[in-house]
């Protein structure tokens, strides 16, 4: 299908695209495309103007800092894939990069992209969950930090105000050790469920653990009540089973053409022990 009739900017400067995107209601940013203009496409969506991120150097940039690493919007899922420095901080992270779509899609696609987009079954939006992300916002009103918590509002909506922009994330380095896992029917597809898991082990007893789903709801969903339960305890089989089925019990499940909720909370359950026998047993 052709695209709707739609007219183009590309400002070199945050502030300009900001400028663009608030004179024109209609307008929308463009990141990598890969989302945006094939539901263009099927004309789900029609903006009147592409507001292009891609001249916007800044967007571009990451910084690893004292406590964290600050990763710029424009990075795209191939260069964070190949980043030395996200493979040392966010094991996590680079293990789900491996389950993004296809090399072509990852040389197009952005970070910042894929979390604004918030798809729910995206790997990034886990990703920056379970990492405990902040969210750095620019617009009209000046800038603003998110956490994640508080950022994925359901499938494709978030706290992005009209106007404003996603400009990076800033991921704190968390100490723990993270196993990712991913059910999708074909390598390169959406996830039917995923489960990261990350843990601090100390004298062979769990002293913090972060459990997350994603792809079973609207939006990243955090297991706290299991991790509570890991609190203090050593990974054996039976705590790692009573853990997993702790983690998905009580989720308000989706289900769609793919999956239905009942489907998507065994393999979530399955998954997280998985991603919790992996790490008890080094196999990372
Ligand atoms: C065949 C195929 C398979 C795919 N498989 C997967 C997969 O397995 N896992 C996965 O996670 N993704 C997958 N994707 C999506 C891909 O990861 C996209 O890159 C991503 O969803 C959107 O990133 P983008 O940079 O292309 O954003 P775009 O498509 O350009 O934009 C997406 C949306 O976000 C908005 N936006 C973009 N950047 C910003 C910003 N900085 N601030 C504010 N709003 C912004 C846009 O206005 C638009 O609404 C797949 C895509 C394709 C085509």
């Amino acid at each position: 299908m052709k695209f709707p009739p739609f007219s183009y900017a590309c400002p070199t400067s945050i502030a300009e695209a900001i400028e663009l995107l608030n004179d024109d209601e209609d307008s929308r940013p463009l990141a990598g495309g890969q989302s945006l203009l094939p539901m263009m496409a099927l004309r789900v969506a029609a903006p009147g103007m592409l507001v292009d991120l891609g001249g916007i150097d800044m967007l571009r940039q990451s910084a690893v800092l004292p406590d964290s690493m600050r990763i710029g919007a424009m990075v795209t899922h191939a260069a964070n894939a190949a980043s030395l420095d996200i493979w040392m901080h966010f094991p996590l992270m680079s293990q789900a990069l491996h389950h993004v779509a296809h090399q072509a899609v990852r040389n197009r696609g952005t970070f910042g992209g894929s979390i604004a987009h918030a798809d729910a079954g995206a790997e990034m939006p886990l990703v920056v969950s379970a990492l405990d992300g902040m969210l750095l916002l620019q617009g009209p009103g000046g800038a603003r930090a998110l956490p994640a918590a508080d950022f994925f509002q359901g499938h494709y909506t978030t706290a992005i105000e009209p106007g404003e922009i996603l400009t990076g994330v800033e991921l704190p380095f968390s100490g723990m050790d993270w196993a990712f896992e991913e059910m999708a029917r074909r390598s390169g597809d959406l996830a039917i469920a995923m489960a990261a898991a990350g843990v601090r082990v100390e004298d062979g007893i769990c002293r913090e653990a972060r459990l997350m789903f994603g792809s079973i709801s609207d939006r990243p969903i955090r297991a706290a009540e299991a991790e509570a339960y890991l609190a203090e305890r050593e990974l054996t089989p039976s705590v790692i089973r009573e853990a997993a089925a702790m983690a998905a019990s009580g989720i308000h499940a989706r289900s769609d053409t793919h999956a239905s909720a009942d489907y998507r909370l065994s393999l979530a359950t399955a998954l997280m022990r998985r991603a919790l026998t992996r790490l008890a047993t080094g196999a990372m």
